[in-house]
């Protein structure tokens, strides 16, 4: 099955895990539309964030999210900076009211996010520590303090390729979540949650603006050192538009969020990421173990797939790595702090893509004779 596609005839196909792959339709789009938005006379680049053009720019954008992820109306959508580690302190310094909460550390996220939060207050760690993140314990092990600010999670840990197929439940407390590299790829129930964020660059668009949505009870109870720029509550106020927001960011986000509502949801690209996910999954399981994927069956992530070739063989892992390059198929080598390959397969990357990556491994394994 696999043999029937033709890799020479795709053109470069990116695997790449941040900033990841954007839909061609909004890149042409952008590039059409850069050297004068709308009528206006002016490039995107050079309009004023208090213009009309721009407000109806960031309201649409918020509208068509709000719709394609069923976001309640107690949920303000802001956009702010500092990328997703921006967040890793903004956090705590909203939401930490009580001086205590509570960290479920499972990948360099959400442990960098623990750290960060370290500095405001005392971060309990709902799971043993580890430096090998390769699955999600069960819940029935946790450690959740009752008493805690928040409960915050990262629900798909880009790195090591971990992510929650389910939603924690924490009887009552507010639970937080890093989307970074998973937003709009599952369908979730919003109402779950008091606050999701997710920097821009992993699914919805360039690197510069993180997204937030956050429920109304939670805004109000900023620490009184929280830095104006990392307030919820002055942001929602605003708008988004306290400061110079970050307009192209916004304009380009604003167009994924329509391009995935145009091909049918979230639901559709859940089911595409499924379908995705699947095809590499499957190669890597009848490799006769050419081809290994440390994390645990029941936590692997559909967004990053990591492996190792041959038993960690370095040597061979970075000849996949230049044969794939070759054919076009880039940025597939593993994140630096763990080596090996990652295949990354944002909501931008077809399932036709997915599937001439599935013939590259294929190919790859049968020539060294597995
Ligand atoms: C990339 C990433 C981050 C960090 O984002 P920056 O914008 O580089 O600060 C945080 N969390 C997750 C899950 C990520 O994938």
């Amino acid at each position: 099955m696999y043999s029937q596609v033709n890799i020479s005839n795709y053109k470069a196909l990116n695997f790449g895990a941040g900033p990841g792959k954007l839909p061609e339709e909004v890149l042409r789009q952008v590039q059409k539309e850069l050297l004068e938005y709308s009528g206006t006379q002016v490039s995107i680049l050079e309009l004023s964030h208090r213009s009309p053009e721009f407000k109806n720019i960031i309201e649409n954008a918020q509208e068509t999210l709000r719709e394609i992820l069923y976001v309640p109306d107690n949920y303000k959508i802001l956009f702010m900076q500092g990328g997703g580690t921006g967040l890793f302190a903004a956090i705590p310094l909203n939401m930490m009211n009580n001086g205590t909460a509570d960290y479920i550390v499972t990948g360099t996220w959400s442990a960098k996010a623990a750290e960060e939060a370290a500095k405001y207050g005392k971060v309990n760690f709902v799971l043993p520590k580890t430096t090998k993140y390769m699955e999600i314990p069960d819940p029935s092990s946790w450690n959740l303090n009752p008493k805690a600010s928040y409960v915050y999670y990262c629900a798909n840990e880009t790195i090591h390729g971990v992510e929650f197929n389910y939603i924690p439940e924490t009887n009552g407390v507010p639970l937080v979540a890093d989307m970074s590299s998973n937003i709009l790829t599952r369908c979730l129930d919003i109402s779950k949650f008091a606050v999701i964020f997710a920097g821009a660059q992993k699914n919805i668009g360039p690197a510069g603006v993180t997204l937030v949505i956050v429920r109304d009870d939670i805004l109000g109870h900023a620490m009184d050192t929280c830095p104006t720029i990392l307030d919820f509550t002055v942001m929602a106020k605003s708008n988004s538009i306290y400061n110079t927001p970050p307009v192209f960011q916004i304009y380009v986000v604003g167009l994924v969020f329509k391009w995935i509502k145009d091909r049918g949801g979230v639901e559709e690209m859940e089911k595409l990421a499924i379908m995705k996910s699947r095809k590499i999954y499957d190669v890597i399981k009848n490799s006769n173990g050419f081809y290994s994927c440390p994390v645990n069956p029941n936590a692997r992530s559909r967004m990053n797939v990591p492996f190792r070739i041959a038993t960690n063989n370095e040597e061979l892992e970075k000849e996949f790595i230049s044969s794939a390059t070759a054919r076009g198929l880039l940025q597939l080598k593993g994140h630096r702090s763990i080596g090996g390959i990652r295949v990354s397969l944002y909501n931008a990357v077809s399932v036709d893509e997915a599937e001439v990556l599935a013939a590259f491994m294929i190919r790859f394994f049968q020539n060294y004779g597995y």
